[in-house]
């Protein structure tokens, strides 16, 4: 009689169990599914999705009798995509001065504030079916840190953050004008570095608070500062050593070129490169992350600065395009990523999607723009296993459009109709 009951007790527990792991089981029919590591569409996908991660991706027959699945049958699939260029503690307007606006939020702006108004343009990253974003300092002592973790541990909704924490850059970082006895307040945005021995002591302050990734400023224009290559080594082996990728601001080609000697993994910006450069960033496999804007945003912009002339424009946006697709034909990976800091009034998630509309004005093909917003950008960060890839195991990060995502990219790519992050469903909309 006893053993009978034991029996009946381990019946009645497994299917308990098999119940609560049928509750927790979603399936996604996916009329297109992106392959995102292949750079192709595949048809007709079932993805099994289990708490916070996808199980596995089958057919449509694998359908177990009796469950039902989420029929995005007309819609393309993706994983969720990755801005890898972001600044959510930091927005001025377009008629603001950086250098004034900077000092201004760093003695006027709480840290409260700053956070609470941050987590507000996080959250918006997420309608736009941008799930993860690097955000790559301006973000006053570790804001970001504590804005990645209230997000990930529930208290807050927001894209996955990888954090920088402040950028190491070379004596006034990026702040000009101040004099000397402020100089001070810039230590509260950056982390100044004053020799190689000192490059070693800021990124391990780095990692004892946590952060995923360390950004450096190897040159700071308008100041006329810059690290060393022996500070950036020192950079690069102390933080490679614990295992965290360093990527650099450049804006001219000495800095650029000093931080590829130095052993960099990427390159922000990249505005002066020249063709040695991009040459030798393509043998190392150094990527670069672009960060222009389209037509419609420029004149947005400088409608809102005040410019009156605007003729630059084109001549700005022909040269960077030169410049992007001389390194796609040298084999640069390219990482997407916006940088939009500016009020342009709209969403910040809004605004830095425009980078969609920019690679492909720049003349990228619509699969290779989703490839460097997820697979690319997620292999530069060593996260390919969990995000930027749907594969069994990786976060349940999937997102779907409605329209042709080859003919039609734009106006697809701006039509995210399903959000899940972390097998959540954030958004939807279909139907
Ligand atoms: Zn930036």
């Amino acid at each position: 009689m006893f053993r009978t009951l034991i029996f009946f007790f381990i019946i009645l527990i497994s299917a308990q169990e098999r119940l609560i792991g049928q509750e927790n089981s979603i399936y996604i029919k996916a009329g297109l599914l992106y392959d995102s590591k292949e750079n192709k569409l595949l048809k007709n996908k079932l993805v099994h999705i289990q708490d916070t991660k996808i199980i596995s991706i089958g057919e449509f027959e694998s359908l177990p009798k009796n469950s039902k699945a989420i029929d995005l049958t007309e819609y393309t699939v993706l994983p969720g995509l990755i801005d890898a260029h972001t600044h959510v503690l930091f927005s001025q307007d377009a008629n603001e001065d950086f250098s004034e606006h900077s000092i201004q939020s760093l003695t006027m702006e709480s840290d409260a504030l700053r956070v609470l108004r941050g987590s507000k343009r996080a959250k918006s990253y997420l309608d736009q079916g941008i799930t993860s974003i690097k955000d790559l300092g301006n973000s006053g002592l570790y804001l970001d840190v504590a804005l990645r973790n209230a997000i990930n541990e529930g208290t807050i909704e927001g894209p996955r953050i990888f954090a920088s924490g402040p950028i190491l850059a070379a004596t006034g970082g990026q702040i000009y004008g101040v004099l000397p006895e402020h100089q001070n307040i810039i230590d509260s945005e950056y982390r100044i570095i004053s020799s190689p021995e000192d490059a070693k002591n800021a990124v391990r302050e780095h990692v004892n608070q946590n952060v995923d990734l360390i950004k450096i400023c190897a040159d700071n224009l308008p100041n006329k500062t810059f690290l060393t290559i022996d500070e950036i080594k020192a950079v690069v082996e102390t933080a490679h050593s614990y295992n965290l990728k360093v990527t650099a601001h450049c804006v001219t080609n000495q800095s650029a070129w000093n931080a590829i000697e130095a052993g960099v993994d990427g390159i922000e910006h990249g505005f002066n490169l020249a063709d040695s450069t991009i040459t030798k960033m393509a043998e190392k496999r150094i990527y670069m992350v672009p960060t222009e804007n389209s037509r419609d945003y420029m004149n947005t912009y400088v409608k809102l600065a005040g410019f009156e002339d605007t003729e630059w424009i084109d001549n700005y946006l022909n040269i960077m395009k030169d410049r992007l697709n001389k390194a796609i034909d040298k084999g640069v990976p390219v990482v997407a990523g916006s940088d939009n800091y500016t009020d342009i009034k709209v969403s910040r998630g809004e605004s830095s999607s425009d980078m969609f509309r920019y690679y492909f004005e720049a003349g990228m093909k619509p699969l290779d723009i989703l490839q460097s917003s997820t697979y690319i950008s997620a292999f530069h960060l060593n996260k390919e296993d969990e995000i930027g890839y749907l594969q069994p195991q990786a976060n349940a990060d999937i997102i779907a459009v409605k329209g042709d995502i080859i003919n039609d990219f734009i106006s697809t790519i701006e039509n995210v109709e399903f959000i899940m992050k972390d097998g959540k469903i954030y958004d939807q909309t279909t139907d």
